[in-house]
């Protein structure tokens, strides 16, 4: 199947041509004609799968065919998680629209109020937002919500687990009642199905393979090693290799810098990117990053949401994350667009529930390999992860890159702690029975 057969117009078909792209991925295939149609839309799928294109692609053509309910309003509003996968989007939107006479903004915490107060005096058509941010500027009456025309929560799970509940509940009072709605979720849990049952009316229902899951253009390997030599041995890895773009995940902000440090102080060029770093700090590393100026680039997991590169060749994993889906996320970074990535995990004794638990979600077990000169000692003993119940990094929040206060709040993850596995939409097994909420959110 071509995009052409989709029913999407030349203007945007050349923007797609541009891209490069020649095949609709699955949830573009689905995704497009149903957004087209003009309906609702329910979809399970997560970063990776094309999912942004599935979206922007068809609201801009429709967009572009219709006049506005009122001149100079915002017609679209998308609302995303973080920073990075907001301004990410928000290229997206640009880079598509390429041939099409619409306008888009990005909007969130950690800048300034007033740039954002004089573009959105000018024309927005698309408006790409981070839900804290964008009340802000309800309150203060600077965006007017009130002429949108489609709505889009983007990675909603994420944006639940990061405590934006109430902000989405804010935000949808400020829109009109009579208007497209489209969710994409990774997962559906309770609070998912309740948020999509009343957001949605008779959506069309879509979900796409967890890619990552299944995917094997990825190599999954686990190094065993003791805790305290994994940066020596990471370092090692490199050199011997001469990997580079090397996306390292750690459970911690304080450990992503102490690992970007150390790796710089052997000559490795490593930076950090977590939400306690400015805005600009974080923009210019991960340009520095794709560019491939930098060797290493170490994050957070909600950092890391909305990273978007494509075939990133290593991920490694310096610390098993405390909620096994994580796993899963991290690795979904390589071996993008069908080009073969590699995923590594250093796992010592203390982390063996941890990738149990990640071995029974992904349902397979993980090649195990020991790099000579590394042999864990075995009279060292397991000890418990410090905080491990309280690392799971909360997020964005509001995004106001103060950090500083940031609190997280445990979510009872444990040892072999997964977050369960959603069911997919229509779905009938509830994938969480207690609802999670963060009043406080992180961010990381
Ligand atoms: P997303 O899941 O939206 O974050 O997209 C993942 C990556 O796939 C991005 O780098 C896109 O540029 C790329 N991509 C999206 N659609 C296609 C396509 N049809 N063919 C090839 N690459 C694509």
């Amino acid at each position: 199947m071509s995009f052409s057969e989709l029913g999407l117009s030349e203007a945007i078909l050349r923007a797609v041509r541009e891209r490069g792209y020649d095949t609709p991925t699955p949830i573009q295939r689905q995704a497009i004609p149903a957004v087209l149609q003009g309906g609702d839309l329910l979809a399970g799928a997560q970063t990776g799968t094309g999912k942004t294109a599935g979206f922007t692609l068809p609201i801009l053509q429709r967009l572009s065919e219709t006049a506005p309910r009122k001149r100079g309003a915002v017609r679209a509003l998308i609302l995303a998680p973080t920073r990075e996968l907001a301004a990410q989007v928000e290229e997206s939107v640009r880079l598509y629209g390429q041939h099409v006479d619409l306008t888009s903004m990005v909007m969130f915490g950690g800048v300034g109020m007033q740039p954002q107060v004089d573009r959105l005096k000018k024309r927005v058509d698309i408006l790409v937002a981070c839900p804290g941010r964008l009340l802000d500027h309800a309150g203060q009456g600077t965006v007017d919500l009130s002429n949108i025309e489609i709505l889009v929560l983007d990675e909603a799970d994420r944006m639940l687990d990061m405590g934006f509940i109430h902000d989405i509940r804010k935000v949808l009072r400020l829109v009109p009642k009579n208007r497209q709605n489209l969710l994409f979720s990774a997962t559906f849990s309770d609070e998912i199905k309740t948020l999509a049952d009343s957001l949605l009316n008779s959506p069309a229902l879509i979900e796409v393979a967890r890619r990552n899951a299944t995917a094997d253009t990825v190599a999954q390997t686990v190094y065993r090693v003791d805790r305290e030599r994994k940066r020596e041995l990471l370092a090692e890895l490199i050199t011997r290799h001469n990997w580079y773009q090397v996306l390292v995940f750690t459970r911690t902000k304080h450990g992503a810098n102490r690992l970007a440090e150390q790796l710089a102080k052997q000559g490795i060029s490593a930076l950090a990117i977590h939400g306690n770093k400015s805005q600009s700090a974080r923009t210019r590393a991960l340009a520095e990053f794709k560019a491939g100026s930098l060797q290493v680039l170490v994050a957070t997991d909600i950092a890391a949401r909305g990273i978007d590169i494509s075939e990133l060749p290593h991920v490694v994993n310096f610390e098993l994350p405390n909620v096994a889906e994580d796993y899963v996320h991290r690795i979904g970074r390589t071996g993008r667009a069908g080009a073969v990535g590699e995923a590594i995990s250093l796992v010592c004794v203390d982390e063996d529930k941890l990738l149990a638990g990640i071995e029974k979600l992904i349902k397979r077990r993980l090649p195990v390999e020991i790099l000579p000169g590394f042999e864990p000692d075995p009279r060292i003993k397991p000890e418990p992860i410090p905080n491990g119940r309280q690392q799971r990094g909360g997020g964005g929040g509001r995004g106001n890159g103060g950090g500083g206060q940031a609190r997280s709040q445990g979510r009872g993850g444990n040892g072999g702690g997964q977050r369960p596995q959603g069911s997919a939409p229509g779905g009938n097994k509830p994938a969480n029975s207690r609802p999670r909420r963060r009043r406080t959110p992180q961010p990381a």
